[in-house]
């Protein structure tokens, strides 16, 4: 695979492309964003596994999608009432906290942290993403983490928070030179982005700002996405990724 800029050098996690949305969850039937979700893949040894980060309104971080969680709004919630009730497998929803000492438990797959924009004020993500960082370093995390977002302000918190700092930028609308004069480590946009956009790809080669591709869930895609040497592909199937990539080297 091309070179990947890593910031964070004491790890080096599985040389592969793979990075499982909201875990790996598809196959097995396990809610999205669980840790169990993140227990499989890293068993599958993906090289990331991405999860969604809300804030409490005491100041909890939690995993979940949706800004909402069984019919609660999370923003406006705290975490014990959230937390009666269970995820699917009978998970208590995980906060960060937990989903972080799961993954610093092993080397091979890093913890892809989406900051998810706040529903209530642009001020509350940047809050958020205080409280992030600040989680990260409590538990000397920062090696396994790569932080992104689809609120550039959000990731330039991050930035001046921690300085080195592994981000990616979600939204599709900043091209690779934008990003890299904002420091910004990499264009991680829906597959269709670039598609569309198709310099951009060796424009963010030769600038080193890594390239990932979401959410790429089908064979001719996947096989596209490897061809054009990105750093990272996000996906729902990371069991398929696996097999195309493994099929190629046989
Ligand atoms: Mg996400």
């Amino acid at each position: 695979m091309s070179t990947r800029k890593t910031t964070n050098t004491a790890l080096s996690f599985a040389p592969n492309i793979v990075v499982a949305h909201r875990g790996a969850w598809k196959k097995n039937k396990l809610p999205e964003n669980s840790i169990a979700s993140l227990k499989e893949a890293i068993k599958l040894g993906c090289t990331g596994s991405e999860f969604d980060v809300h804030l409490t309104t005491d100041d909890s971080l939690v995993v979940n999608h949706d800004p909402h969680y069984a019919g609660l709004t999370i923003e406006k919630s705290t975490y014990t009432q959230l937390a009666t009730t269970k995820l699917s497998n009978g998970e208590i929803l995980p906060t960060v906290y937990n989903y972080l000492q799961t993954g610093m438990q092993q080397t091979k797959t890093r913890l892809v942290l989406e900051i998810k924009p706040s529903t209530i004020s642009k001020e509350r993500g940047q809050y958020l993403a205080e409280k992030v960082v600040e989680l990260v370093k409590q538990l000397k995390a920062e090696p396994w983490i790569m932080y992104i977002s689809f609120d550039y302000d959000i990731l330039k918190k991050v930035i001046e928070l921690q300085p080195d700092a592994e981000t990616a930028y979600l939204n599709g609308d900043k091209t690779p030179g934008q990003l890299a004069a904002d420091k910004i480590s990499g264009a991680d946009y829906h597959f269709s982005v670039f598609k569309k956009n198709n310099s951009w790809i060796a424009d963010a080669q030769k600038m080193r700002v890594s390239l990932n591709a979401w959410t790429v869930n089908d064979t001719e895609d996947m096989q596209w996405f490897i061809n054009n040497k990105f750093d990272y592909i996000t996906t729902n199937e990371p069991e398929l990724l696996f097999d195309i990539i493994n099929k190629k080297r046989r």
